[in-house]
């Protein structure tokens, strides 16, 4: 019996087996005869997530052989893809084909059906989470069958299965709305966190992707802008960019937190030295600007509050830190979404902003996020279905005004639970 990890650590999982069906008739079988059998079937993409989302002991499923791009609408730039497909790998094919996406998150080591059915995001305020830019869908539900589904077939299934952090079906093939591929110019710059938290809004609505990472401890915010623009590349020249993104964001921070693991109390003087990276600004084409590697491994939590809440939440946030003294060697993010429609989207019906906390691996993270939550949960913040977060399905419901269409949807498309799982039992119920 194998024993799956995901990405941080903190979760492991015995299967039964793992599949990496190469078609999606056989997968649909597969499911077919799981469900008559009684056997549990989870759909696992590179094991990013934080929370238990995709562990299972039954059996796992693996789309790495459903990848690639299928087809690529020219009038509509729409793009359909294997749902195993790494968005690393799809930025590449995209790129080929003179296209985008028009927003991602920090990372591209993710597949595209996991990173959607979690409802990943990048930052942006007029720009959603990737579940917004779905078009139509593919997936094998609990009885084995294939559904196709988009805003003219089968409109509702689309609509709820978007985001539905594999509890509905082995979705298969995503159409994605993708824009002509673009050139982002990016300044980042240390910035007083009052200063930032002063104009956050105009930060956040005067470029078009705005982030920023205050880091504890200190007075001090790093702040991102990435603006679209026609000028000429000017990448970060390769040396100095490894450097500066790959040596200093990860072994060189990666040494000053085993440090900080070892004797915390250093972890404040520690901090003073980050806010002094400087500025640098540099041209390249979106999606390397928006990724970064990642080889740093931590634990994570992020809620998306009504965008309104974020300046008095962090405030509470920075003043229960120096109350309780907690000791963070990890900065803490702030994004923003366009609010969407999707129904168990992170921001749904309203515009959002979006507050991570990080704690380095192999350090207590549960008080300090536990804290965290009881000030966020006040705003009616949502957890990130990707990242660690202690509610459970009674408290959820309540922050999703159509909870109700997806618990209905999951009886029909899975009435036996064949998908299910700890995580899905604690955060949808049994
Ligand atoms: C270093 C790091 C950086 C991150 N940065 C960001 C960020 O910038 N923004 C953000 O929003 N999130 C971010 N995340 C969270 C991450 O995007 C999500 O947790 C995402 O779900 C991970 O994708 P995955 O392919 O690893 O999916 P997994 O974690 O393997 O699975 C996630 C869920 O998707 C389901 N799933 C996977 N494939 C299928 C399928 N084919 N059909 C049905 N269900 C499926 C699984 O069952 C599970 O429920 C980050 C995580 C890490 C570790």
């Amino acid at each position: 019996m194998a024993t799956w990890r995901n990405w941080a650590g903190n979760q492991k999982a015995s299967p039964v087996s793992i599949d990496a069906p190469r078609s999606v008739a056989e997968l649909a079988a597969l499911v077919a005869r799981a469900s008559e059998q009684g056997q549990k079937v989870k759909a696992v993409g590179s094991g990013h997530s934080f929370t238990s989302a995709a562990a299972t002991n039954g059996r796992m499923i693996r789309l790495e052989n459903l990848n690639g791009i299928l087809h690529v609408d020219r009038a509509t730039c729409q793009v359909t893809v294997g749902a195993g497909t790494r968005l690393s790998e799809l930025n590449t094919l995209l790129d080929a084909e003179g296209l985008a996406l028009a927003n991602l998150g920090d990372i591209a080591y993710q597949t595209v059906a996991g990173a959607i059915s979690t409802s990943t995001h990048g930052t942006g305020k007029a720009l959603t989470g990737l579940a917004g830019q779905v078009v139509a869908m593919k997936l094998v539900n609990g009885h084995g069958e294939i559904i196709e589904c988009s805003q003219s077939v089968n409109p509702h299934i689309f609509d709820v299965a978007r985001v539905s952090v594999g509890a509905l079906g082995v979705i298969t093939e995503y159409t994605l709305q993708a824009v002509p591929s673009f050139r982002l110019r990016a300044l980042e710059q240390p910035m007083r966190l009052d200063e930032v938290l002063e104009n956050a809004h105009d930060l956040a609505s005067t470029n078009d992707h705005f982030e920023f990472f205050w880091i504890p401890h200190t007075k001090w915010a790093l702040t991102k802008r990435n603006n679209r623009t026609e000028d000429e590349l000017q990448p970060l020249p390769r040396v100095k960019g490894w450097i500066e993104k790959t040596f200093m964001e990860n072994y060189a921070f990666g040494a000053v937190c085993r440090i900080g693991r070892a004797r915390p109390s250093l972890i404040p003087r520690l901090a003073t030295a980050l806010p002094s990276s400087g500025s640098r600004e540099y041209v390249d084409q979106s999606f390397k600007i928006f990724a970064s590697p990642r080889i740093v491994r931590f634990y994570e939590m992020e809620h998306a509050l009504p965008v309104e809440a974020l300046v008095p939440a962090l405030r509470e946030i920075r003043a229960m830190v120096d109350r309780k003294g907690y000791l963070l060697n990890f900065p803490v993010e702030v994004r923003f979404t366009k609010g969407d429609d999707v129904p168990l989207s992170t921001a749904y019906g309203r515009d959002s902003a979006y507050i991570a906390v990080h704690v380095y691996k192999g350090m207590e993270c549960q008080p300090f996020f536990r804290d965290v939550e009881d000030i966020l949960r006040a705003y009616d913040a949502r957890p990130h279905w990707g990242k660690m977060h202690y509610r459970e399905a009674d408290e959820l419901s309540k922050l999703y005004p159509r909870w109700d269409e997806f618990i209905t949807l999951r009886n029909q498309l899975d009435p036996q639970r064949t998908f299910s799982n700890a995580y899905s039992d604690t955060v949808f119920g049994k």
